[in-house]
């Protein structure tokens, strides 16, 4: 019975596109034959087919065109023009009466049409926006689910409060980390706020900052301490107002005590390299010297390139050792004054010794005194015109300048060979980074010089920089400010 109720209620049938055609026809071609019925065998009068039968397809047109839309509705019409022609030619419908009746008919039909046409056109729009709703109800909350489950299962811990701090969200990783439950109300602070004050997502909600990648210590109630790198963005509206905050926690003690254990390892290992290679580096000289006194060439010429490897150990040593330093935070200067054009000039002039192929330029330039480490700063220039060398396999110049800008010295190092992609261009300063291009060949290297003359340049308060494009050559340049007089 429900069912059946149901299926008659037009209300029911709101937001389904469901349209019965045979229930309208078959309805509306049962009016006019209950109709006659009545009229010939219960009245027993043709004529007592009278005003209700227009009442009675009002009621159809407005029933059908709502619960079947303007086809519905069509055919109430339809269905009941036809019957009134039916009724003009049945009842001998002539002369004076036959217009009025034709009229009249036709202007029912004129109605019947346009109250189908109105009320089905409104009864589909309001299901299409149903329909819609639904829908888009359904995937704001498949979305929902969606994120949540991402969420739940992202290996980093995720925070998400409102507007005012006062509710918080945060998946599992989240309380792992933090080793205490973050939902609802449960880790309030004493000053009844339940993010402390200094956490990045305080400052994304409270100021609308964007937090990246910064390093937070945080202690959990076992007082065991661990180290968070943590991100933290607002959610903006349209006006631009914060509605709500996101945090992305990670915890990094492991790692970080990794790296520190690593950067520990490479210092000591450098440490114990480094004298059994000074005390090599010294017999290698004494035997040097020996066989240049007994004249046995062949020796002497295996000697020194014995020689030459252990410099470059040596050298590789000292990078590491200047990597530990600046990682640790002891990298120390001892600054001087001194006429820069000079370190650059004694640079060119024994690093030209080292390559037949390249030629090292020069250009002319006025005298600029600075106060800077001399030993580092010609670190960094060894460092830029060896690079200069290797990654110009073409055996093409290299070009140096020295120029003054405001209270700056601007040294150049300018080469024309491989180049360095737009998108490699800050990157080169990380340390032990390397471009990696498979279509090249590769050049050895542990990409630690860059790193230690950028380190460098910065603690002389001057910037490291390259400019240039792959395939044209590279220029890099260096600033050191002028010594004060
Ligand atoms: P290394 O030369 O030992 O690899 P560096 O720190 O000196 O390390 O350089 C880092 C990277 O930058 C190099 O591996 C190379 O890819 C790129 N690079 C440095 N100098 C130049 C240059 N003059 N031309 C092209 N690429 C360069």
């Amino acid at each position: 019975m429900k069912k059946l109720f149901d299926y008659l209620n037009p209300l029911t049938r709101l937001g389904s596109k469901k349209y019965s055609f045979w229930l309208p026809l078959i309805v509306n071609i049962s009016i006019p034959f209950i109709s006659e019925f009545y009229a010939y065998y219960i009245a027993e009068n043709p004529e007592a087919v009278g005003a209700y039968i227009i009442f009675v397809n009002v009621a159809s047109v407005i029933y059908f065109s709502f619960r079947d839309g303007t086809r519905g509705g069509l055919i109430s019409s339809l269905t009941a023009v036809l019957y009134y022609f039916y009724i003009i030619l049945t009842r001998g419908y002539s002369g004076e009466r036959l217009l009025p009746a034709v009229e009249t008919s036709g202007l029912l039909g004129v109605t019947f049409l346009l109250l189908s046409v109105i009320i089905g056109f409104l009864k589909q729009r309001i299901d299409t926006l149903i329909i819609r709703e639904i829908e888009s109800r359904q995937n704001a909350e498949e979305g929902r689910l969606r994120l949540q489950t991402i969420l739940q299962q992202l290996p980093i811990g995720v925070l998400m409060a409102d507007a005012k701090g006062k509710t918080l969200e945060g998946n599992k990783q989240l309380e792992n980390i933090l080793g205490r439950k973050i939902n609802g109300n449960s880790a309030k602070y004493p000053d009844d706020r339940l993010i402390p004050k200094d956490w990045p997502i305080t400052r994304a909600l409270q100021k609308g900052e964007t937090v990246f990648a910064e390093e937070m210590e945080f202690v959990k109630e076992n007082q065991q301490k661990i180290l968070l790198k943590v991100n933290a963005a607002p959610i903006k509206n349209r006006n631009g107002q914060v509605i709500a905050a996101v945090s992305i926690l990670n915890d990094i003690t492991r790692e970080r005590d990794l790296e520190n254990r690593k950067d520990d390892f490479i210092n000591m290992a450098s440490h114990e390299l480094k004298t059994p290679i000074t005390s090599m580096k010294i017999y290698i000289e004494i035997l040097a010297n020996m066989l240049k006194k007994n004249h046995d060439q062949k020796s002497f010429k295996i000697i020194q390139s014995i020689k030459s490897q252990t410099e470059r150990l040596q050298e590789l040593i000292s990078d590491l050792l200047d990597v530990s330093r600046i990682q640790t935070g002891k990298l120390t200067f001892n600054k001087e004054q001194f006429v820069i054009n000079e370190l650059v000039e004694e640079a060119v002039e024994i690093l030209q010794t080292t390559t037949t192929t390249h030629k090292i330029k020069l250009a002319k330039s006025s005298r600029v005194m600075v106060f800077a480490d001399r030993y580092r700063i010609y670190q960094v220039l060894t460092n830029l015109i060896t690079n200069a060398i290797k990654y110009s396999p073409d055996n093409s110049d290299i070009k140096l300048m020295i120029k003054t800008d405001n209270n700056k010295v601007v040294i150049c190092v300018q080469d024309f060979g491989i180049g360095i992609a737009k998108s490699e261009q800050t990157r080169i300063f990380d340390r032990l980074y390397q471009v990696t291009d498979p279509t090249e060949k590769t050049f050895p290297g542990l990409g630690m010089g860059l790193y230690i003359s950028h380190e460098i340049v910065k603690r002389h308060r001057g910037k490291l920089w390259v400019e240039g494009e792959k395939g044209k050559g590279s220029t890099f340049f260096f600033t050191l400010p002028f010594a004060k007089k």
